[in-house]
């Protein structure tokens, strides 16, 4: 990257977010906090950043909806979650709100640190994967991997998450070959914690259910059983 990022901040505990600011200033970030949910989604909607930490409890606005708001408006900006709360609820909902990563409090700060580092890492690499061929159709279905926004068959607009649209980006590059669970999980998460193969398979489930007219009887992603999976753009029935 040439120049440093630009982290949002979101914290309301005013000693934690001192600790997290001179830590990301001492690695070479830019930092703005604030401290409430409604300030967050105004910087965000008029700036950009490389980076949100988000906590989840917040005043005015939870973190969560603050999320899946700038989600909704079709906002790309990676999240990072902070939660006091440890629980698993809390990761998945996460998830869905569009958020890239999670941390529950308490944490170190050298763990923050890394996984900002990973999720910018991650962010430059998409950009680089998708910097040639930045469109993907198939059928009747388009989405452009800049704005990670697309239209499916039935006219339907589709916002999808940095790993959803990373999935179908490294399935459509090897459009009709048998791209294997590993290949998905290298590409995608890379040097984060792996998900199991199933979190794999949920998300194919997703992008069926947002590109396939019988997300039953898919056409374009078709499951290799046993080995992954396999991206058909002109559409066909599964063999198996
Ligand atoms: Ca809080």
């Amino acid at each position: 990257m040439s120049t440093p990022a630009r982290i949002l901040l979101v914290e309301d505990e005013i000693n934690l977010a001192r600790g997290i600011r001179e830590n990301l200033e001492a690695e070479g970030y830019t930092v703005e906090a604030v401290g409430d949910g409604l300030t967050a989604l105004d910087r965000i909607r008029r700036k950009e950043y490389g980076l949100v930490i988000l906590d989840v409890m917040l005043p005015g606005m939870d973190g969560f909806t603050v999320c899946e708001t700038a989600r909704q408006e079709g906002r790309d900006t990676p999240v990072l979650f902070l939660t006091a709360r440890g629980g698993g609820d809390d990761r998945i909902r996460g998830l869905e709100a569009g958020g890239d990563d999670y941390l529950a409090k308490p944490f170190q700060l050298r763990e923050l640190l890394l996984r900002v580092a990973v999720i910018l890492r991650r962010r430059s690499r998409y950009d680089a994967m998708t910097a040639l061929e930045p469109v993907v159709r198939f059928g009747d279905n388009e989405f452009d991997f800049r704005s990670f926004r697309g239209r499916s068959w039935d006219g339907s607009d589709q916002i999808l998450t940095q790993k959803e649209a990373m999935i179908l980006k490294v399935l459509a590059e090897r459009e009709g070959e048998v791209v294997w669970r590993d290949d998905i999980l290298e590409k995608v998460w890379g040097d984060d914690v792996l998900p199991s193969s199933r979190t794999i398979d949920n998300f194919i489930v997703r992008l069926r259910k947002r590109f396939e007219p019988d997300p039953e009887h898919p056409r374009y992603f078709h499951t290799i059983r046993g080995i992954g999976y396999r991206f058909v753009a002109a559409g066909e029935e599964a063999t198996s």
